[in-house]
């Protein structure tokens, strides 16, 4: 019988989201030599991990400290070692189950993707940053309104005002306190989020005002902010600030969407997984921050251990004759090829 499903090419894995967990699912699946797809909803891989590229990361093992964005490079390098069929550009909104046991996912463009297992790696969902809410705002997103700091540099010499009291608005006014002219860092509460000893340093080079809240932005030229007008949370009274640039860390706006409504057993945040990585959903499986279960690591470290669990579990479920894991490397022919190629041009 001629269905939706077999004009489409079957996967056995397919992978949706591609942060960290999604990124090592793939390449362990081409490990255990299964045809694999990854699909991803933004414009670029590396899902959290691009949020912040200069951070140095010290606490993932066998790696000394790297700055994100290098070893994001590292992890798309490890994840693409096998070819793996990319998607971007694809919310996977439905799932559904064909009576043959496979799947058949459905984008939210309306292409369809046919697979025997499915790995949710999609982390928190959808993730959109929460916009500063003051009408006309979005027009200086061209000139000197930000929502993350891609780049130090850019602020070299300038008047910054950061609004936001996160960890990652307190780790900014510290790192750009060496680059830019100013900080003032504008919070509605009195408390910030992140380590004490952070928060102290940036008390101490920081103008910090709070509970302050933007009211307005204020241009001399039309194009960009030159004055940002701010209002006391209690009492009402405003002060304004010259300023150069202005960024905004008012958190992150995340959102499963219809992902909710696949039967997946979650809560809030988190899907319920067993110690296997097996959701409620024979043949759908989760890695990374999308699980939640009692020992949970939320780190990129996590993920790893995560996604290995995640695809030998679905290399068990299409096969259950298969050895529960993947043999070590010296013992993998998949690697033999690939490491004459390396040995010969003296990579490793
Ligand atoms: C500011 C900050 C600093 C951090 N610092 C560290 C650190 O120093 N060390 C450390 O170990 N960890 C750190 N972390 C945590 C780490 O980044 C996360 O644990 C990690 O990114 C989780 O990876 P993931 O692949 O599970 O999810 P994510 O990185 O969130 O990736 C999920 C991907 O799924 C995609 N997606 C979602 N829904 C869909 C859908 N329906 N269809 C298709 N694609 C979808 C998303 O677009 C995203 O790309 C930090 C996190 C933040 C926010």
């Amino acid at each position: 019988m001629e269905t939706a499903a077999n004009k489409l090419e079957l996967y056995d894995v397919t992978i949706i989201g591609g942060g960290p967990a999604g990124l090592y699912t793939a390449f362990y699946s081409g490990m255990r030599e299964l045809k694999t797809k990854l699909i991803e909803a933004q414009d670029q891989l590396g899902g959290r991990m691009l949020l912040y590229p200069e951070k140095i990361v010290w606490d993932v093992g066998g790696v000394v400290p790297t700055r994100a964005e290098k070893l994001l490079e590292q992890i798309i390098q490890q994840g693409m070692t096998f070819d793996p069929t990319v998607v971007m550009n694809e919310q996977i909104v439905g799932l559904d189950k064909q009576e043959d046991g496979t799947f058949l996912l459905t984008a939210a463009s309306g292409n369809r993707h046919h697979t025997k297992t499915v790995i949710m790696t999609c982390g928190y969902g959808i993730r959109k940053l929460a916009k500063l809410e003051i009408e006309g705002a979005d027009r200086y997103e061209v000139s000197n309104l930000y929502y993350t700091v891609q780049e130090l540099e850019r602020f070299r010499g300038q008047r910054v005002l950061i609004s936001g009291g996160g960890d990652s608005a307190v780790d900014w006014a510290n790192e750009l306190a060496h680059v830019a002219a100013s900080v003032t860092v504008v919070h509605r509460r009195d408390s910030f989020g992140g380590l004490e000893r952070n928060v102290s340093m940036m008390k101490q080079t920081a103008d910090v005002r709070t509970p302050y809240a933007i009211k307005a932005l204020q241009s001399a030229d039309g194009k960009s902010i030159s004055q940002v007008l701010l209002q006391h949370v209690e009492t009402g009274e405003e002060s304004t600030v010259e300023v150069d640039a202005v960024i905004v860390n008012h958190g992150m706006r995340s959102d499963f969407g219809p992902i909710r409504n696949w039967g997946i057993d979650m809560g809030e945040w988190k899907a319920n997984v067993g110690p296997k990585m097996e959701t409620n959903i024979p043949g759908v499986f989760g890695a990374g921050d999308f699980v939640g279960f009692e020992s949970k690591v939320g780190l990129i470290a996590g993920t790893f251990t995560d996604a290995v669990l995640a695809l030998n579990s679905a290399k068990v479920y299409m096969d259950p004759e298969a050895t529960p894991y993947a043999y070590v490397s010296s013992h993998n022919d998949r690697f033999k090829e690939k490491n004459k190629e390396l040995e010969e041009l003296q990579k490793v």
